[in-house]
């Protein structure tokens, strides 16, 4: 049985060895979800919700314990930890309400009764990334059991153990067996057996945009539902007319927050030429002030990046000579660590300026005029999230319908509330996670014509 150390990111210590799991372990699997699923969809409505409430009660019990798991395994500082636990538990009870609420249309037709109904696809494939391991598994997992789907799920190589005590957590809180199963392994074997198997009904992917793109060419040979979240190059666009204090003291943690490896990250910061000095002039103490260190203390905001390999793609964005304009510092010896960077000026075509680089490196661009902030927001493959900051009301919203992106935030650097719906435009992804309709991701409308002749 091939296994997998996990790494403290903060340590480079071992913490733990993962069985990897087998093609043949994914197919017995994806068999258990297939049989699981008949079960599941049948279970009357308020006792799937009841469940989900017992088993986001559970992960509340469990919140210091998922979170010092992921602190060790990550790297992310124990104050986000915590939140992102938190985040597990309200993404569950918030769709504990869906079983209830699934309610089809009644469509008037001649001669008889038409109804719809949303049955469940089936059996879901949920591939995660390494950078928020517990959130995203919730955004995926949640609402595709509440909506009567079952759930294979493959969390990142590098970072499995937190999805694998959320799965026990899952079976404590009495979920039947095989509605939510957790498969350590690489994304080469198991993730992409899951995108194979014709017995795989949907495939919610998060990752780079490199591998999404060949999932979704995958999904095609059985003609897979999909959703895709994938990476984003998000412009924080500050206007002179801005609270310039508050634009520069939250700049920083828009973009090194979870070190950067952020799809949300507002990595290319935008700034209207006649304010930049004064703009750059807070930003450099705001970047100061950020505290990166041991991830376990509770006063950390920073921790490292998530392996060695990531830490070199990260710093050959920064070669000598870089137009490093503020630096901060970094806690000496061992663990992954890369300090919280700013680059200006950087020239149009520089792969800094272009490139997701998913970690603590954003540039700064002067822009001429509302036209140019938003041509230049847009002129990147990717369209995730992005930030606006002015005190001109009709100008937020002329610009935040003028970038092309699915998440947009004024005056704040919110991105990915439970509540509302988060998803990519352009090559940022595919499809809307979260909200109040994901559970319609996990759907297919069936229609039913009774005739009453
Ligand atoms: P990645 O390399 O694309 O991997 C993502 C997941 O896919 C991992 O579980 C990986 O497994 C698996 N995988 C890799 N190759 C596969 C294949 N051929 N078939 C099936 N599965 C495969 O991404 P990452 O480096 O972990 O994460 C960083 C990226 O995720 C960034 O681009 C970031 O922007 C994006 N992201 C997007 C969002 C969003 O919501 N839009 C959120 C977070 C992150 P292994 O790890 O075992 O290889
Ligand atoms: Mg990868």
């Amino acid at each position: 049985m091939p296994t997998h150390t996990v790494i403290n990111p903060a340590t480079e210590q071992p913490v733990r060895q993962v069985e990897q799991t087998t093609v043949e372990q994914v197919d017995e699997a994806i068999q258990r979800a297939v049989r699981a699923q008949q079960h599941w969809r049948e279970v009357a409505p308020a006792d799937r919700a009841r469940l989900l409430r017992r088993f986001a009660e559970l992960v509340d019990a469990c919140v210091e314990e998922l979170a010092a798991l992921e602190t060790a395994n990550s790297g992310h500082p124990v104050g986000a930890a915590r939140w992102e636990a938190g985040q597990v538990r309200d993404v569950l009870m918030y769709y504990s309400a869906a079983p209830e609420r699934m309610t089809g249309r009644q469509i008037p037709v001649p001669g008889g009764l038409d109804v719809t109904f949303k049955e469940p696809v089936g059996v879901v494939g949920l591939i995660v990334p390494w950078n928020f391991p517990m959130p995203i598994l919730s955004w995926g997992m949640a609402p595709a059991i509440a909506a009567g789907c079952t759930v294979v799920a493959k969390p990142a190589e590098l970072t499995p153990l937190t999805a694998m005590r959320i799965g026990e957590l899952a079976l404590d809180a009495g979920l039947p067996e095989g509605v939510f199963q957790v498969l350590p392994g690489k994304g080469s074997v198991v993730g992409q057996r899951l995108v194979e198997h014709p017995a795989v009904r949907k495939i919610v992917f998060t990752g780079s945009t490199e591998v999404g793109t060949q999932i979704m060419a995958g999904c095609a040979r059985t003609v897979k539902r999909l959703t895709l979240e994938l990476g984003g190059k998000s412009a924080n666009i500050v206007f002179a007319d801005a609270d310039l204090d508050k634009a520069a003291a939250t700049a920083p943690y828009a973009v090194f927050d979870n070190a950067g490896q952020d799809c949300c990250a507002r990595s290319r910061i935008l700034v209207e030429a006649s304010v930049l000095d004064e703009f750059m002039a807070r930003l450099e103490p705001a970047v100061q002030r950020v505290q990166v260190g041991d991830p376990s203390d509770a006063g950390t905001e920073m921790g490292p990046l998530i392996s060695a390999a990531h830490r070199a793609h990260v710093a050959s964005y920064v070669p000598d000579g870089a137009p490093v304009a503020v630096r901060g510092t970094v806690p000496a010896g061992a663990g992954f660590w890369y300090p919280p960077t700013v680059l200006a000026p950087v020239p149009a075509d520089s792969p800094a300026y272009t490139e997701e680089i998913f970690g603590p490196v954003v540039t700064v661009t002067p822009f001429a005029d509302e036209a140019d902030a938003i041509a230049k927001a847009n002129d990147t493959p990717y369209g995730l999230s992005g930030s606006i900051w002015t005190s001109n009301v009709g100008r937020a919203i002329r610009v935040a319908r003028g970038v092309e992106t699915g998440n947009l935030s004024v005056n704040s650097h919110s991105s990915v509330r439970y509540w509302t719906p988060f998803g990519g435009f352009k090559q940022s992804g595919l499809g809307r996670e979260l909200g109040p309709d994901a559970t319609d991701a996990f759907t297919d409308v069936k229609n039913v014509f009774i005739a009453t002749d």
